[in-house]
């Protein structure tokens, strides 16, 4: 139970991070528009041609995960931003079809590039033009053209006119971020720290790791929405402006044209504006989620523990005491038993010393009293032992291959004598079709079915009759024990095996063990138990071993 907590716990955990991750994971982003809308007068036949040859591939698409809000990865792991946008309308005039490209969960603007130089994508949305990037890239025209601020601490920071003024000073930037080169080529002694990208650049401005970066005011504006750039200011703009391109390798420079006729036919405004319909970056609202359900379940775990400590620290209290009464019980329910057998040897016994027996056979006649009290003694002593054992689960069964017709044979033979007196009739019917061999403790099986045997001449009137019967059933053997004694009262049957239970045809020296006894020692054997009777006809008891 505790380990099936403890597992369903980590199970749940394992739940919520991958929930965590799987959100942040940017989605498949297949871009084919349902209202595919081919203009032929926007597009020569060539270009119709090429549109018609290329419609059934994946053109891949690069896009940067955190370019806001020209291009980035919202909260459910869409693409989105002016440059995918754009994606779209090119998909919806021409039927082309565009994938994201997805290497890793989080990639960077400088892996991008990378796979893009090395053709794995095809198509960048929004890139700014640099002669590295020339060599491996072919360009649009820009459909955005943006400021560039230079961002330092709100504390500390003197405005600046353009990156020459800054002396020795450090600049965080994304990794593969085009300004590098630019803050190099206007002020080479300018320490540039890369990476990954620019929310983590603001934050280093932020918390005064570095002094600058740089940031297009559209940029700069979302993130300021965020809340990424509480301690930052605008200290001063670049004299360029940072001019957007989207760019396709060099095998796909057909689409250029293409691109040009859809980039001239856009509304710049309504554009912007769709893609300012901005995610809140849920990201710390995640975090939060996340914490507070961990701190539940360590809660709860903690719960949990204090609860099946205590819960255990009171149950083994309770047995402790109920253990403890039943052995007081039992002590006294052992002496009581042993006393009156006792008190009847001790009277005969005094009645020999006293001198009170005079005749030789009335002297013998006492001494056999006391033989059968001793002997009497001794068998609940015995039961006493036994049932020691059976409380305190130590009784161990020792197995032997036995004939089970010929056990039950011996068992019987063996009873007889105590039939004879009262003329019971004692009878055997055993299955002989094939020999039935078992393997069990031979000493205890005996105890059990003798004791039922015994119970069976107890209970049965003089002249009565008794039958013992094996017969095989499957792999089992059932022995059946048959009087026409006087039989069960239909209350007492539910509670005969019960220990110290008598019932209420008890004889006089019943003490309620035996069936107990060899209940115990049948369960022990995986073998099962009843009885059928009918009250003043006589009753069978079952054994199925
Ligand atoms: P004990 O024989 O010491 O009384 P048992 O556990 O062997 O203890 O038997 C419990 C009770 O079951 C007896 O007191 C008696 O009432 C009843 N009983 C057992 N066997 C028979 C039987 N063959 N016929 C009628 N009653 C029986």
């Amino acid at each position: 139970m505790k380990r099936n907590f403890v597992i369903t716990i980590t199970i749940l955990l394992c739940i919520v991070v991958l929930l965590v991750i799987k959100t942040k994971e940017p989605k498949e982003m297949t871009i084919k528009s349902n209202t595919i809308n081919i203009n032929q007068e926007i597009f020569t036949n060539e270009e119709l041609k090429w549109i018609n040859e290329h419609k059934n591939r994946d053109i891949n698409v690069g896009v940067a995960q955190d370019y806001i809000p020209i291009e980035y990865i919202d909260k459910d792991g869409n693409p989105s931003g002016m440059g995918i946008e754009i994606i779209k309308l090119i998909s919806e005039l021409t039927g082309l079809r565009f994938k994201m490209y997805k290497n890793s969960a989080k990639e960077t603007w400088d892996e991008i590039l990378r796979s893009t130089s090395e053709k794995r994508i095809d198509i960048l949305p929004a890139v700014a033009q640099t002669k590295n990037r020339l060599k491996y890239l072919e360009f649009s025209e820009h459909y955005i053209e943006m400021t560039q601020v230079i961002l330092g601490h709100k504390d500390n920071q003197k405005l600046v006119n353009g990156i020459a003024e800054v002396n020795k000073k450090s600049f965080v930037v994304p990794r593969g971020y085009w300004v590098i080169d630019g803050i190099l080529k206007e002020n080479p002694n300018a320490e540039i720290i890369q990476v990954e990208n620019m929310e983590e650049a603001l934050k280093y401005v932020s918390n005064k790791k570095t002094d600058y970066t740089i940031c297009e005011t559209p940029v700069f504006t979302c993130y300021r929405e965020e809340g990424t750039t509480k301690n930052i200011k605008i200290v001063g703009e670049l004299k360029e402006k940072n001019k957007i391109h989207m760019a396709v390798r060099k095998e796909y420079s057909e689409l250029i044209p293409i691109i040009n006729k859809v980039i001239e036919s856009i509304n710049y405004n309504e554009l912007y504006e769709k893609a300012l319909i901005m995610p809140k970056n849920n990201l710390n609202e995640k975090k939060l989620i996340f914490i507070i359900l961990i701190l539940t379940l360590i809660v709860l775990i903690l719960i949990y523990y204090r609860y099946t400590t205590f819960r255990k620290l009171v149950i083994a209290k309770k047995e402790a005491e109920d253990a403890n009464r039943h052995k007081t019980s039992l002590m006294t329910n052992i002496s009581h038993d042993l006393r009156t057998p006792i008190t009847v040897i001790m009277g005969y016994a005094q009645a020999i010393i006293d001198g009170n027996v005079k005749s030789e056979e009335d002297k013998e006649k006492y001494i056999r009293r006391i033989y059968e009290k001793t002997k009497y003694l001794n068998e609940l002593v015995d039961d006493f032992f036994l049932l020691s054992r059976l409380e305190d689960g130590k009784l161990i069964l020792v197995k032997e291959e036995v004939n089970i017709n010929n056990f039950v044979k011996s068992i019987v033979e063996d009873t007889a004598f105590k039939a004879e007196p009262q003329n019971i009739e004692l009878s055997l019917k055993l299955d002989e079709k094939v020999e039935i061999y078992k393997k069990v403790d031979r000493i205890k099986l005996y105890r059990a079915i003798e004791n039922i045997i015994i119970n069976a001449v107890k209970y049965t009137e003089e002249n009565g009759s008794i039958e013992i019967s094996t017969v095989l059933e499957d792999d089992k053997v059932k022995i059946s024990i048959k009087d026409n004694g006087i039989g069960i009262q239909k209350e007492d049957i539910t509670h005969i095996f019960d220990r110290y239970y008598k019932g209420k045809n008890a004889r006089k020296e019943s003490i309620g063990l035996g069936l107990y006894i060899a209940k115990e020692i049948i369960h022990k054997h995986n073998g099962e138990i009843w009885l059928e009777s009918e009250y003043k006809k006589g009753s069978t008891f079952y054994i199925l071993i």
